[in-house]
Order: structure tokens, then C-alpha cells, then sequence
């Protein structure tokens, strides 16, 4: 009975989430290549993946016969193939809701860095010019006046959004449908919102409909003041054509959070002076990360307790409906 709940974890991410796990649940740690590599028996023991932050394959979920859940670490899930598992019939979770406040904090906190320079002007502080050469330049780009446009207004562009309304400022937004529980103006698509804009935060999933899309007429569209956030996956945007849009000056300046190829960042985007660029640090705080973690554990619990999630992806729902 007991190996009927056993659970693989990565091994790389998460550590107290990892170590919770390993309390509770009867655990194989490993990344997806060990599980792969394991003899027969032992894939067939496995009943739930925790992926911390390893991707999960279609080649995997096929390894694992017995597998019923995927447990995904972060709101985000581009690294699980979720339409497989949906046909494998293994539910996969994610972590919604517990990291939009910490997410949108932080794509202020990279809106307000980017444009006012503040992580320039702190090292100007340290370096010793404040009293070398004098006060730091007056910043050409500022908050005041601009037009945001947000692209997703989902969970976390809804807590974007709340911000903003504190900040004054204008606020646009495109998703594929428009709600019915705002009152922003709604863009049809992402270049009519890119037009009315000067500044786009991005706050979109990784999907194959999403790639690319911020691309050099989209940046073209903001103007030579635009700024360009992204906070939700590298992927969305064409890095090539925003380095040079960086370059060339058709836009301002960019605060990213998230790139394409993690943890490599292009040399064009590191070279520009106008770009305020973050580790993936969007909900790394001891709190929302141990609150995402919970959710996993929790997740993984109430499946093998009762047979229900509490947070299924999109794919999944059909399979935990109704249970
Ligand atoms: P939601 O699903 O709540 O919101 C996503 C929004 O994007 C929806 O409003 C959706 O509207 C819109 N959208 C999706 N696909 C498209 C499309 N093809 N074209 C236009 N709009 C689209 O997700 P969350 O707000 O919870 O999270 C968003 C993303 O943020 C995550 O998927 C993750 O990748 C990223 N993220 C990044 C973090 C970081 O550390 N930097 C942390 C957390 C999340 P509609 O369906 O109407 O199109």
C-alpha cells in the first residue's frame, strides 16, 4: 500500500519542500534522467513526481506506468508537457494565486528600477562618486504620464494592475478574451495594445501561441520612450530584436525578470546600459516560496487522501472533476 503513494522529487530546487516531502511521503529523489535510468520495478513503484523545477517529458510520464500525479513547483508549467499527462490521464498541479502579490511586487519594484535607474544610481553611491563627481544625472525616463499596457491580465496582471491604479498611471491590456470585471480598455490584439502604450508589461505563460510575440514591431510600436517589462517567461520575447531595439534606441530601456535560455543571458542584453536585468527572482522570498511548496505538498496529499487537488492545470481538470 505504502509504495502505492510513493513519490519522486527532483533533486535540484525547492530544499524545504523537497525535505517535507521526504518527511511525509515515501520518496525517490532524483532528476528526471535518474528516474529514466532506474530498473523497471522501481519506475513502476512511482505514483507522483514533485518537479521542484526539472522539466517532465513525454518520455518520462511513458517511463513511469503507474504515475498519477505531477506536482509542478510555480504557477508556471511550460516545463511539463501537460497535454501529454492530460492523455496519459496523470493529473498535473501547479501553484497559482499564493505568489501573484510577491510576483507584482516585483514587477513594480524592475517597472521603477528600470525607468528611475535606481540600481545605477546605488552604485554611483558605492562607488564613491556622490562625492567625486557630484549628483547622480537626473534619470530621462520617469513613471509620471505613461500608458501601461498589460499583457495577460490574468491573476498576476490583475495584482499589476491594482498597483498601477495606485501609481496614476493609464492602464491597457490584452489577453485572447476580454473580462468582464475590469473597466480597462480591452486591445484585440497585442499591436493595437503596443500602439496605445509607451510601456508593456508582460505577464503571459510560455506557450507555443506566446512565443515570439514581443518581437521588433511590437517594441517599434512602444516609441523611442517605450520601456518593456517581462516578468512572466523569456520565451515571449524575441531577445535578438530587443537587444537591438536597445541599441538602436526605438525603445528605451527593458526590466527582465525572465530570459530564454536560463541561466544564459545574451551578451546584447548584458552590454546595454538600458536594460535593468533580475535572476528569475520574481517570487523568491522565503515566504511565497514556502507558501508555493505547501501548495505542492498539499497538492500531492489530498490525491493520495481523497483523490482530488486543489490546483489542477487547465489539462487536468477534466480528470479531478466531479472526484
Ligand atoms: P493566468 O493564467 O492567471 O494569466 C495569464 C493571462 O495571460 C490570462 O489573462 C490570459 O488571458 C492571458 N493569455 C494567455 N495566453 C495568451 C495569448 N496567447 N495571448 C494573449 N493573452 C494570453 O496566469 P498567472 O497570472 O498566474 O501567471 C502568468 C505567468 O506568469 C505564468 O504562466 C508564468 O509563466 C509567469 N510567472 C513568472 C514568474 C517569475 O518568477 N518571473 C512567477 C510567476 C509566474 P486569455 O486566456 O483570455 O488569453
Amino acid at each position: 500500500e505504502r509504495s502505492a503513494r510513493r513519490v519522486a522529487v527532483s533533486r535540484r530546487g525547492h530544499g524545504w519542500t523537497r525535505q517535507t516531502l521526504q518527511d511525509r511521503f515515501d520518496c525517490v529523489v532524483g532528476e528526471p534522467d535518474e528516474l529514466m535510468a532506474m530498473d523497471e520495478a522501481e519506475r513502476a513503484s512511482i505514483a507522483g513526481f514533485a518537479t521542484l523545477m526539472s522539466p517532465v517529458d513525454a518520455g518520462l510520464i511513458d517511463a513511469l506506468p503507474n504515475l498519477k500525479i505531477i506536482a509542478s513547483f510555480g504557477v508556471g508549467y511550460d516545463h511539463v508537457d501537460a497535454a501529454h499527462a492530460a492523455q496519459r490521464g496523470v493529473v498535473v498541479t501547479h501553484t497559482p494565486h499564493v505568489l501573484d502579490d510577491e510576483v507584482a511586487d516585483t514587477a513594480i519594484g524592475l517597472l521603477l528600477n528600470t525607468l528611475r535607474e535606481l540600481p545605477r544610481a546605488e552604485i554611483w553611491l558605492r562607488m564613491g562618486k556622490w562625492s567625486s563627481e557630484g549628483a547622480y544625472p537626473l534619470t530621462p525616463l520617469t513613471l509620471r504620464d505613461r500608458k501601461v499596457g498589460i499583457f495577460g491580465l490574468g491573476r498576476i496582471g490583475m495584482a499589476v494592475a491594482r498597483r498601477l491604479e495606485g501609481f496614476g498611471v493609464a492602464i491597457h491590456y490584452h489577453n485572447r478574451s476580454q473580462r468582464d470585471d475590469v473597466a480597462y480598455p480591452y486591445h484585440a490584439t497585442l499591436a493595437s495594445l503596443a500602439h496605445a502604450c509607451d510601456t508593456l508589461i508582460s505577464v503571459v505563460p510560455g506557450t507555443a501561441q506566446t512565443r515570439h510575440a514581443i518581437d521588433a514591431d511590437i517594441l517599434a510600436r512602444l516609441g523611442p520612450d517605450g520601456v518593456l517589462v517581462n516578468v512572466g517567461r523569456g520565451s515571449v520575447v524575441d531577445e535578438t530584436a530587443l537587444g537591438e531595439a536597445l541599441r538602436a534606441g526605438t525603445i528605451a530601456a527593458a526590466g527582465l525578470d525572465v530570459f530564454e535560455d536560463e541561466p544564459n543571458v545574451p551578451q546584447a542584453l548584458l552590454d546595454a546600459p538600458n536594460a535593468c536585468l533580475l535572476p528569475h527572482v520574481a517570487s523568491a522570498s522565503v515566504h511565497t516560496r514556502q507558501a508555493m511548496g505547501q501548495l505542492v505538498i498539499d497538492n500531492l496529499a489530498e490525491w493520495f487522501e481523497r483523490g482530488t487537488v486543489r490546483t489542477p492545470v487547465p489539462e487536468a481538470a477534466h480528470l479531478v472533476e466531479g472526484r
